[in-house]
């Protein structure tokens, strides 16, 4: 028999209210995730140097959309083709590099971040290429001219061909994407002390992507610039709205301090991690995809890489190791 107790008289509608709340509570995350893909990344390249046809560059969309832009431009060429034989594009070729791709975001003018851009311009259609102004000024003073290739630019040495129109970009100042639904934000890195680098976010509606060109840790640069990217990205972080981060590891950690001219190791980028995790707290960055990106193909360096940083990931982000023409949904 039923005895009846103090809870069993409540109306039935008071006891769902009851246990509703407590369900909610025991349930609800502290943090909203929302696990659902905002973005499409095509790797046309991945490494960090010595291979030509695998240098930095990703074409990055809306989830679903035709309309990429390009953040970095190391290798073009190779990365659609082999993004056509994997069944990413249709052919030709040509119609990728023409009309899918709507401009181009230059992290820093390093040759492995626009040799594919250059070498592919004159099969090009006519687009932005977009920068912080220390970056376009070598594209226009150094690259896109006549002794060294041809002025395909709107800007320095005449004749100017007028295929690639430069934007400036402004730190922290959003602008549109031509052509696609995003919008890019610039922040500047230092690499290799007094280079300037860029990171870029990237945002889709209420989504966003953090793509880092090279850079150094502030520690050892003497800086403050990633703090200052972490700082700006931390609430999007603690909000479950940034899908993924794109940073650097070019060296395992035997490397010397002195010999890392710019660049991270696996060390230096937990380092930076934890950085951003003192803004968010530690559990923010569970399961957030940190795509590792620029490993030098030296030796077995990549794969030491990749081990030193399994090895130490006491924040649990998802590593994802890009591989050249395999898509990533983020
Ligand atoms: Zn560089
Ligand atoms: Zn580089």
């Amino acid at each position: 028999m039923n005895t009846p107790s103090a809870f069993s008289r409540l109306p039935l509608a008071v006891i769902g209210c009851l246990l509703l709340t407590a369900t909610l509570r025991a349930q609800t995350p502290a943090i909203p995730v929302n696990t659902e893909p905002a973005f499409t990344v095509i790797p046309l390249g991945v490494r960090g140097g010595l291979d030509e046809s695998n240098l930095s560059s990703y074409m990055v969309a809306a989830k679903g959309g035709q309309d990429y832009i390009c953040l970095d431009a190391g290798t073009i060429y190779t990365g659609i083709k082999l993004s056509v034989d994997n069944g990413l594009f249709p052919p030709p070729i040509s119609a990728i590099l023409r009309n899918r791709i709507k401009g181009y975001f230059i992290s820093h003018p390093h040759l492995d971040h626009v040799a594919g851009l250059i070498i592919s311009s004159p099969d090009d259609s006519a687009k932005n290429i977009y920068g912080l102004p220390s970056c376009l000024t070598v594209l226009k003073e150094k690259y896109f001219t006549w002794e060294s290739w041809a002025n395909f630019g709107d800007d320095g040495e005449k004749p100017q061909l007028k295929k690639y129109h430069y934007v400036p970009m402004e730190p922290g100042k959003e602008l549109f994407a031509a052509g696609t639904p995003l919008f890019v934000q610039a922040f500047p890195l230092s690499h290799g002390n007094p280079y300037e680098s860029t990171a870029f976010l990237v945002r889709n509606g209420g989504n966003s992507l953090l793509y880092f060109g090279d850079t150094g840790a502030d520690s050892v640069e003497h800086s403050t610039r990633m703090q200052a990217v972490w700082q700006a990205v931390a609430p999007l972080v603690t909000a479950g709205k940034l899908k993924a981060i794109f940073i650097e590891v070019s060296f395992p950690n035997e490397q010397p301090v002195k010999s890392l001219f710019g660049h991270l190791t696996p060390a230096l980028l937990q380092q930076e991690l934890q950085t951003l995790a003192h803004l968010t707290g530690a559990g923010a960055l569970k399961g957030l995809p940190v795509v590792i990106t620029h490993r030098k193909p030296v030796g077995n360096q990549e794969e030491a890489i990749r081990r030193q940083l399994l090895a130490n990931n006491p924040l649990q982000v998802k590593l994802i190791f890009p591989q050249q023409a395999h898509r990533l949904d983020l």
